[in-house]
């Protein structure tokens, strides 16, 4: 049920954070991986990683935030593999200021990073998925797609935005056997994370104090999901949203 073996998955931000820790779960369960990010090294050094688990992965450099990288990189996946029937829109970023302190260029910086790359990586392998009879689009939401926080209006916009996209990409699709669904991640270890803890200085303190499970999520915590939703497990699951938080979202 949970076997990928010979699925073909594009992971936006695979080359580290979140996006590598749910590439891992995938190519243990036997797809070939096409990472996705601007720092070449970084890529590299993830395909090796994902090689070893004995996926055959690859590395693609693009913008995702560009219409045409996005499309050239799902043409160099579908050159190289012939097939995508995964996508992981991962990729992502934050600017963390006030809304008033906000200049119209980083709002754009974070929408377009954050949920209309989206929107360019789904529209983009959707005629391979639909030629195939079906396919699995997972993307990462927040805690931010639910709550608010002071610091990030546009980030916490694009989350909120990444469900609602979600829901709509689920409807249109579920005729042609895409899944679409969205995954939220609490409180994750990762580079952006740690950027955030700098920034804010109580964060760290206050995330131990709400996450019942008492620690932050590390990037090996996204696999599993990863392969639920990618996999045959989850064919009667769309548009919904699962947090992976340590209950941090169902704390009052
Ligand atoms: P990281 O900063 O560790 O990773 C971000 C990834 O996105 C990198 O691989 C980066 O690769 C890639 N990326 C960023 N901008 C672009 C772009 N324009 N084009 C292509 N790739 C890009 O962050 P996380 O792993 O923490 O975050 C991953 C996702 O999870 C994000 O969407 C984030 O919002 C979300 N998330 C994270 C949480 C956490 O606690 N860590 C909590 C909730 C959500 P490169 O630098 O090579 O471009």
């Amino acid at each position: 049920m949970f076997d990928l073996k010979g699925r073909v998955a594009i992971v936006t931000g695979g080359n580290g954070g979140i996006g590598l820790g749910m590439a891992r779960g995938l190519a243990g369960a036997g797809a070939h991986v096409v990472v996705v990010g601007r720092n070449a090294g970084k890529s590299d050094t993830a395909v090796r990683e994902l090689g070893k688990l004995g996926a055959q992965a690859m590395a693609v450099s693009a913008d995702v935030s560009d219409e045409a990288a996005v499309e050239r990189l799902v043409s160099a996946a579908r050159e190289r593999f012939g097939r995508i029937d995964i996508l992981i829109n991962n990729a992502g970023t934050n600017i963390r200021k006030s809304l008033h302190e906000y200049t119209l260029d980083e709002w754009h910086r974070v929408m377009n990073t954050n949920l209309t790359s989206a929107f360019l990586c789904s529209r983009a392998v959707y005629p391979s998925m639909k030629a195939a009879g079906g396919g699995k689009v997972i993307n990462i939401g927040s805690m931010m797609s639910i709550f608010g926080a002071s610091f990030s209006p546009a980030y916490g916009a694009s989350k909120g935005g990444i469900v609602q996209l979600t829901k709509s990409a689920a409807i249109a699709w579920a005729p042609d056997n895409i899944q679409v669904n969205a995954v939220l991640p609490g409180w994750i270890d990762t580079e952006l994370t740690q950027g955030a803890r700098r920034e804010v200085p109580w964060l760290h303190e206050s995330v131990l104090k709400r996450t019942p499970a008492r620690r932050w999520g590390t990037i090996d915590d996204m696999a599993g999901v990863a392969v639920f939703l990618a996999s045959s497990a989850s064919d009667f699951v769309t548009g919904t949203f699962i947090p992976v938080d340590g209950g941090y979202s169902i704390q009052g």
